[in-house]
C-alpha cells in the first residue's frame, strides 16, 4: 500500500549572487589554459622578459584593422581612420597602424610631438583637445595639421596666430549633442541643439581667415549602441548641408571621433562583452546609413573619419603575470596574489578582464578574489572570478589589455615592466624597456643639503 509521504520541509536561503556568474545556475568553468601567445610558450617569455610582461601582436592589430576598414569601406565611398595616440602610443604600435594606412589623432602638445617624431606627415595629424596653447598651435598651423576646436578661446587665438603667420589654418570645430546616452558629454567641443555649434561656425566662415575642413564629434567611449552614432552622424550631415545652403562652402570631412566598444567585459555586465558589444559592420551599418540617407549631395560626399582606438587594439594585448601567494580571507573566501597590481592594469577598475591560467590545471575551481601585489587595499585586479587552484610561480595571461593601461599605467610601488611584440612571423621584439631605479631617480634632484645623514 503506497502513501504520499508529506514532505520535509526545507528553510528557504538566499544566495548572494556574485559578480562574474551569469545566473544561479553558475558559471561555465572547463575554460582550456592559455599556454601560448601565437607558438610562443608563456612561460620562455617571462623567463626571458620578467613578470609582469605585456604582451602585443602585432598580428592581430593589422587584422582587427582590416575588419574594421572594410565593415566601413563596403558601404561608404570614402573612409579614413586616424590613430587615437592616447589609447596606445607606444611608437612601434601607433607605427604598425600608421604602416597600414592611418592617421595620427592627438590631444596634447606631448602626443602631436610624438606624431611628428614618428613622421606622420603635419597634415595627416588631427589635433583635438581642449589644452592647446599658442606655441602647439603655432606648430601645428605652421605644419597644415587639422586642429579640432574646442573652445572660443581657442578660435580666437587661431584667427590671432593666422595673422601673425600669414597662413590659413585648416580647422574643424568639435561639437557635442544629445544622441540618447547618457549622462551627455557635452564638456568637449560646442553644443549642438543649442546653436553653440552654429555660433561657431558663422565666427569661423565669416572671419575669411580659417578653412573650415571638417566637423567633429566625440560622443563618448565604450558605446554599446551603434544608433547613437546614426544620431551623431545624422545631425553632422545636417550641418554640412546647410553650410552648403548658407555659405555655399562644402565641408570635406565629417570625422565621429572613437568610442566604439571592445570586446572586454564591463563590470557588472551580465553577460560577456565577446558577446553584448556591436562589431565594426554594426557601426558601419547604422553610420552609413545614416549618411547615405540624409540629403549630403551624393556627388560631394564628406569623407568619413574615424579615430576608433580602443576597439582596435584591446585583443591585441595580454599581460603575463605569476601567483605570488595563495591565502584564505576570514569569510573564508579564497585570495590569490599576483605580482600584477592596478598600477599597471589601470582598466581593471571598469572591465572584468579574462584571466586564464597558462599551466594545465585541475577541474575542481572555486571563486577566488584576485589581488595585486600593492600595500593598497584598492588593488584588485577581480572581485570575483572562478578559477582552479593556482600555486605560487603559477603563471597566468590576462586578456583584451591592449587600451589604456600602456597609457595610463604609473609608476606607483612598483616599477613599470617590458612591452614586448610579436611580430606576424612569431619573432618577439622588445618595444619598451622595463623602468630601473635609476631611469626614475635619474629625473629627481636632492638638495646638497639633503645628501648625507646619519642614524
Ligand atoms: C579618446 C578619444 C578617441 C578614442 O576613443 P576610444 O574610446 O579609445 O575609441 C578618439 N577621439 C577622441 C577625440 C578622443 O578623445
Amino acid at each position: 500500500m503506497s502513501k504520499i509521504e508529506k514532505q520535509r520541509y526545507e528553510r528557504p536561503v538566499i544566495k548572494k549572487l556574485e559578480t562574474g556568474m551569469p545566473n544561479k545556475f553558475g558559471l561555465r568553468t572547463e575554460y582550456a589554459p592559455k599556454t601560448h601567445i601565437e607558438d610562443n610558450s608563456v612561460k620562455d617569455l617571462v623567463k626571458e622578459y620578467g613578470s609582469p610582461l605585456f604582451v602585443i601582436s602585432e598580428k592581430t592589430i593589422r587584422e582587427t584593422l582590416k575588419t574594421a576598414k572594410r565593415a566601413f569601406s563596403t558601404r561608404y565611398p570614402k573612409v579614413q581612420f586616424a590613430w587615437s595616440y592616447k589609447t596606445n602610443y607606444i611608437n612601434a604600435i601607433c607605427n604598425v597602424f600608421h604602416q597600414e594606412g592611418s592617421w595620427a589623432e592627438v590631444v596634447s602638445g606631448f602626443e602631436y610631438d610624438k606624431a611628428i617624431a614618428n613622421n606622420v606627415p603635419g597634415n595627416k595629424i588631427i589635433f583635438n583637445g581642449p589644452d592647446k596653447n599658442d606655441n602647439d598651435l603655432r606648430k601645428a598651423i605652421n605644419n597644415d595639421s587639422l586642429i579640432h576646436i574646442d573652445h572660443l578661446e581657442e578660435l580666437y587665438s587661431i584667427i590671432f596666430i593666422a595673422d601673425e603667420l600669414q597662413k590659413r589654418p585648416k580647422v574643424a570645430i568639435r561639437i557635442n549633442m544629445d544622441t540618447g546616452i547618457y549622462p551627455m558629454w557635452d564638456r568637449f567641443g560646442f553644443n549642438y541643439e543649442n546653436g553653440q555649434a552654429w555660433d561657431a561656425i558663422n565666427k569661423i566662415m565669416t572671419s575669411k581667415k580659417l578653412d573650415l575642413v571638417g566637423l567633429h564629434c566625440h560622443i563618448g567611449t565604450f558605446m554599446l549602441s551603434a544608433n547613437a552614432y546614426a544620431v551623431a552622424a545624422f545631425n553632422l550631415a545636417d550641418l554640412v548641408i546647410n553650410i552648403q545652403k548658407k555659405y555655399n562652402y562644402n565641408v570635406k570631412y565629417i570625422d565621429l571621433g572613437g568610442g566604439f566598444a571592445s570586446k572586454n567585459t564591463l563590470k557588472g555586465s551580465f553577460l560577456p562583452g565577446a558577446d553584448t558589444s556591436p562589431s565594426f559592420d554594426d557601426y558601419a551599418e547604422a553610420i552609413s546609413t545614416a549618411l547615405l540617407n540624409s540629403n549630403l549631395d551624393p556627388e560631394n560626399l564628406p569623407t568619413l573619419i574615424l579615430e576608433t582606438g580602443r576597439a582596435l587594439i584591446d585583443d591585441a594585448g595580454y599581460l603575463l603575470g605569476s601567483v605570488i601567494a595563495n591565502k584564505r580571507l576570514s569569510s573564508g573566501k579564497r585570495a590569490t596574489i599576483l605580482d600584477i597590481g592596478v598600477n599597471i592594469m589601470f582598466t581593471s577598475f571598469w572591465y572584468e578582464h579574462k584571466i586564464t591560467p597558462a599551466q594545465e590545471f585541475t577541474h575542481y575551481t572555486e571563486d577566488t578574489v584576485l589581488y595585486g601585489p600593492l600595500c593598497m587595499n584598492i588593488d584588485v585586479i577581480r572581485e570575483n572570478i572562478n578559477l582552479p587552484l593556482l600555486n605560487k610561480g603559477d603563471n597566468v595571461v590576462v586578456h583584451t589589455v591592449g587600451a589604456y593601461n600602456m597609457t595610463q599605467w604609473m609608476q606607483f610601488i612598483t616599477l613599470r615592466p617590458k612591452i614586448v611584440m610579436i611580430d606576424p612571423e612569431g619573432k618577439v621584439h622588445v618595444i619598451r624597456d622595463n623602468e630601473t631605479n635609476d631611469s626614475i631617480v635619474s629625473l629627481e634632484k636632492t638638495p646638497e643639503h639633503l645628501k648625507k645623514f646619519e642614524l
